[in-house]
């Protein structure tokens, strides 16, 4: 059986840009973000699905706590979550910010961060979610 991407990254095996840790949960910039700031989040013990997670209202309390930290430094004007799970089988939680101004939409939509913006932006989401 192939190993399961996320539990490599939980096991440091798969580089990821984490910008939060706790002992339960692990959150990263998605690999293939739809807006500037995009994160997956996930408990560190392998569940295939989210509703499977015994301890699913803790992992939804850290998911609100990690939203409300990137808000104001992504500038992003809502977040939308979503758990989608039919690529990955380890449960996983979407945060897409969601950026209404005109313009911001277009240029985060789907396009590629350059190193350096990737670098700028895991720098800060790390320093906003410390101790978070
Ligand atoms: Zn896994």
């Amino acid at each position: 059986m192939p190993k399961c991407i996320f539990c490599s990254i939980v096991q440091g095996e798969e580089p990821a840009q984490i910008v939060y840790e706790d002992p339960q949960s692990l959150a990263f910039l998605d690999k293939y973000p739809q807006s500037r700031g995009h994160l997956q989040l996930i408990p560190k013990k392998h569940y295939p699905r989210i509703y499977e997670i015994p301890e699913m209202g803790a992992f939804f309390t850290v998911a609100g706590r990690v939203i409300r930290a990137i808000i104001p430094v992504l500038g992003a004007d809502h977040v939308t979550i979503a758990t989608f799970g039919r690529q990955v089988t380890h449960a996983h939680l979407w945060i897409v910010p969601q950026y209404d101004r005109e313009g911001e939409i277009k240029e985060g939509f789907g396009r590629k961060t350059t190193r350096e913006e990737q670098k700028e932006l895991v720098r800060a989401l790390r320093v906003a979610l410390k101790g978070v």
